[in-house]
């Protein structure tokens, strides 16, 4: 399976991924997912917002247990972040059945739909609009770097994008997520362990800083006369860095967007995006405040995230079932904690990466770990279903 993927959407010079939502890379992936439940005679359904879901077993007639993650990627991504999830789960439904295992109940594998949030800004849109954390208005006007709507996208692409919104009968089908993911952090590493647990998410947002300007010629504008809004963008990242050591918690201009995005023009317009994050949320939203008032920006929230503490009943279960595995927090953000902050009894299931870099071609997790997490999912998986 993995040699089957690991080719779609790779960048031949830097290796990176570039598996933007609804990508022709992204639609490759999704077709792969269709085959490889065919192949297993699953039952491969798509929901209203785009979200892909292989099912053995019927879930209308008892709410299902369902593993998964995502295909897409953010931009120069690695290989792991999502993808290790999609094909673990289908590994573990094979596990499975090689032994001759018969799910009491319905067995799910699910891909959402644009996770990452690299083409349109907004992460797990495929699980913020199933569960109506999203609205759908907002969106369908979300725009990708071409101007291009995601209504427009998604009709491109042969989807409703009327049909966007809180889909209470896929929601209906999930008795249980458990979303298996390549660790983004080395705790695993520190405890010497393969897999490992996720207690919480910490809580987390984008911010869109829209600095306004005035667009002019670099070579005949006199410093004097310029209104530069690049400047006032400098400051506020050096001083959100300042306010993040100060606080605790973690800030980041990861992306940003020039216009005119010409070497010799003074830009009329910097949009850039913040990602805040932290373990305690009243630091992370106190950063935020100030960094608003210093930078003098327009600011739009794009999404926020409380904390999700995942159920620890559930949490247990699956540490007990995955061989007694550590259980640790995370700064990212997963559809497992949009699934959890929603109601949904979700659970998250650690591989070990060896360097903790993720979000870059240098990804990576150990053949070894890959294989202890797919015992791991399956063991989980086996005892969910049992009853
Ligand atoms: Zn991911």
């Amino acid at each position: 399976m993995w040699g089957a993927i690991e080719h779609l959407g790779r960048d031949g010079r830097t290796r990176g991924y570039l598996r933007d939502a609804w990508s022709p890379a992204d639609l490759e992936l999704r077709r792969w997912f269709g085959q490889e439940a065919a192949r297993r005679g699953l039952d491969l359904r798509e929901d209203r917002n785009g979200n892909l879901w292989a099912w053995w077993g019927d879930p209308s007639a008892r709410p299902g247990v369902v593993t998964g993650s995502h295909l897409d990627s953010v931009r120069q991504g690695g290989a792991f972040d999502g993808p290790l999830g999609v094909v673990s789960a289908f590994a573990a439904l094979d596990l499975l059945r090689a032994r001759g295992f018969r799910p009491a109940r319905p067995l799910g594998i699910a891909c959402f739909t644009d996770e990452e949030g690299a083409r349109f800004g907004v992460p797990c849109v495929g699980s913020r609009l199933l569960t109506g954390i999203l609205d759908p208005d907002r969106a369908r006007a979300l725009k990708d770097d071409e101007g291009d709507s995601l209504a427009e996208v998604l009709r491109g692409a042969g989807r409703d994008p009327g049909g966007l919104g809180r889909d209470e009968e896929t929601l209906r089908h999930i008795g249980v997520f458990v979303e298996l993911h390549v660790e983004q952090g080395q705790d695993l590493v520190h405890r010497d362990a393969q897999v490992g647990v996720a207690s919480a998410i910490w809580p987390h947002g984008r911010w869109r800083f829209d600095f306004h300007g005035q667009a002019n010629h670099a070579g005949t504008t006199r410093l004097a006369d310029r209104d530069d809004p690049m400047l006032p963008f400098a400051r506020t990242v050096l001083h959100a860095r300042q306010a993040a050591e100060r606080n605790g918690v973690l800030a980041t201009f990861g992306k940003t967007r020039v216009s005119p995005n010409n070497a010799n023009a003074v830009p009329g317009l910097v949009s850039a995006w913040l990602d805040a994050r932290g373990g305690d949320e009243n630091a992370v939203r106190a950063l935020v405040d100030e960094l608003i008032d210093f930078s003098g920006a327009e600011v739009t929230v794009e999404s926020w995230t409380p904390v999700v503490d995942f159920d620890a009943v559930l949490r247990e279960r699956v540490a007990a079932a995955a061989g007694g595995a550590p259980v640790l927090p995370t700064g990212a953000g997963h559809d497992a904690g949009i699934l959890a902050s929603a109601g949904v009894p979700s659970a998250m299931v650690f591989v070990r990466n060896p360097t903790g870099i993720s979000h870059s071609p240098e990804e990576h997790a150990d053949r070894a770990d890959c294989h202890a997490g797919v015992t791991a999912l399956a063991a989980v998986v086996e005892d969910l279903c049992a009853s």
